[in-house]
């Protein structure tokens, strides 16, 4: 699951190559489906200013909802840029606190978080590494307030995907812009299921079939998952008293809500203590403009002890740096290798989109809604019972059409889950 939500962009109007009505449906569907906007509640909305196309219909939706006060908080690609070009070094470690605590004062009084993102993925590749490791340890820090009342899942939330000029041509290279923007548009589309004339049903019947997978999972309780193949041979340990979750889930404020759009995903906690063996990731990461590629790390008694990257490894090894739990998982998560995201061939360089194309795991904080009663523990219990905390949450995928799946028994008795990256 993505949560993250640092505030970068991109650039330049070519938003007549995108189809207007399905716009419109994924704009209804992220308030309708999405957060479930209720009436009265109020929205605090992050975009990027080429994202404008979507945000202005998503905001029309939300009055029509019978939103309070949308707030948006805008970004701009060239604007993030600048600060790497010209700011002055010691500003690095400067992050908006004051906004974050902000948002997190929204959220106490019920706001509910809608992020639109179609950001660069390579936007700071070309900057100072550790520049950008500054900037996103300050910037995680100071989101940390507003960043616990979403993965606590206090309040309804949702993310959803705009086809920005510089993200389409990474997707599609060989393609001019508009023929790269109307083909990402359409990607996006399929994915966040918004194809047909009734995307609010698509919907209804999707979330059924991911509470079916949540259910088994739930049902075996497994003590850890055992992941097979090549590069990997990973013993996964589960926090005690996991849940599985997938689909629409409950927020604290009482709201049912798919915080992502796309979603094919189950996930749960992983034991912070109980992770060991090594894995390899299978697709490459997209960290916050920097693109990380061939990770390959060694974990012990949960945390890891070597990290290998081709490409990125300088920000990838300051990441994992970050604090305590950075080294740690915080969340693991199956889907099968036939996922349509993952049918689509495409390699979105976007969080949002590969997790979902493969099973993954995430460095770093952990959702305490994925517990037993996770709305009602404390972060004392949410530890003892092996919820890992982290200033931090990184998706990366593992998974692949050739990775097997045990779910492990405390008694060593294992059950085939995934085959080939099939659901067994
Ligand atoms: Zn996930
Ligand atoms: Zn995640």
């Amino acid at each position: 699951m993505t949560a993250h939500v640092p505030l970068t962009t991109s650039a330049r109007d070519v938003s007549a190559s995108i189809d207007p009505v399905k716009l419109d449906r994924l704009a209804e569907v992220a308030i309708k489906v999405g957060l479930q906007l209720q009436p009265g509640q109020d929205l605090v909305l992050t975009s990027s200013i080429a994202a404008l196309p979507l945000t202005r219909r998503i905001v029309e939706h939300a009055y029509k909802a019978g939103a309070g006060l949308v707030t948006p908080i805008f970004n701009d690609d060239e604007i993030t840029l600048a600060r790497f070009r010209h700011g002055a070094s010691a500003g690095f470690d400067h992050a908006a606190g004051w906004l974050y605590e902000g948002m997190a004062k929204a959220f106490s009084n019920n706001a509910a978080r809608l992020a639109v993102r179609g950001d660069d993925p390579s936007l700071l590749s070309g900057q100072d590494a550790a520049k950008v490791a500054r900037a996103n340890k300050a910037n995680s820090m100071a989101y940390q307030p507003a960043l616990e009342k979403i993965t606590g899942f206090d309040i309804n939330w949702n993310i959803v995907a705009y086809p920005e000029t510089a993200w389409a041509k990474q997707v599609f290279p060989g393609e001019g812009v508009e023929t790269a923007v109307a083909k990402l548009a359409d990607a996006i589309f399929a994915a966040s299921r918004v194809d047909g004339d009734d995307p609010v049903g698509a919907w209804k019947l999707h979330n059924t079939v991911l509470k079916a997978r949540t259910d088994w999972l739930n049902g075996h309780r497994f003590h850890a998952l055992h992941f097979t193949g090549p590069g990997t041979d990973l013993t996964v340990g589960l926090a005690d008293g996991h849940e599985w979750m997938g689909g629409a889930s409950t927020a604290k404020n009482g709201i049912t809500c798919n915080p992502n759009i796309p979603t094919e995903e189950v996930f749960t906690t992983p034991h912070a203590l109980r992770v060991s063996g090594h894995v390899s990731s299978t697709k490459p990461l997209s960290y916050q403009g920097t693109l990380i590629d061939d990770i390959s790390v060694r974990f012990e008694a949960g945390r890891i002890v070597e990290a290998k990257a081709s490409k990125g490894a300088d920000v990838l090894n300051k990441v994992l740096d970050t604090d305590e739990g950075s080294r740690r998982l915080g969340e693991v998560a199956l889907v099968p290798h036939s996922s349509p995201i993952s049918k689509s061939g495409l390699l979105f360089f976007n969080t949002l989109f590969d997790e979902n194309a493969a099973c993954h795991i995430a460095l770093g904080q952990c959702y305490s809604k994925c517990f037993v009663d996770g709305a009602r523990l404390t972060p004392e219990e949410i530890a003892s019972r092996g919820g890992n905390k982290s200033l931090i949450h990184i998706d990366w995928m593992i998974g692949s059409g050739q990775i097997d799946i045990d779910g492990v028994h405390a008694d060593g008795r294992t059950v085939p889950v995934m085959r080939q990256g099939e659901w067994a």
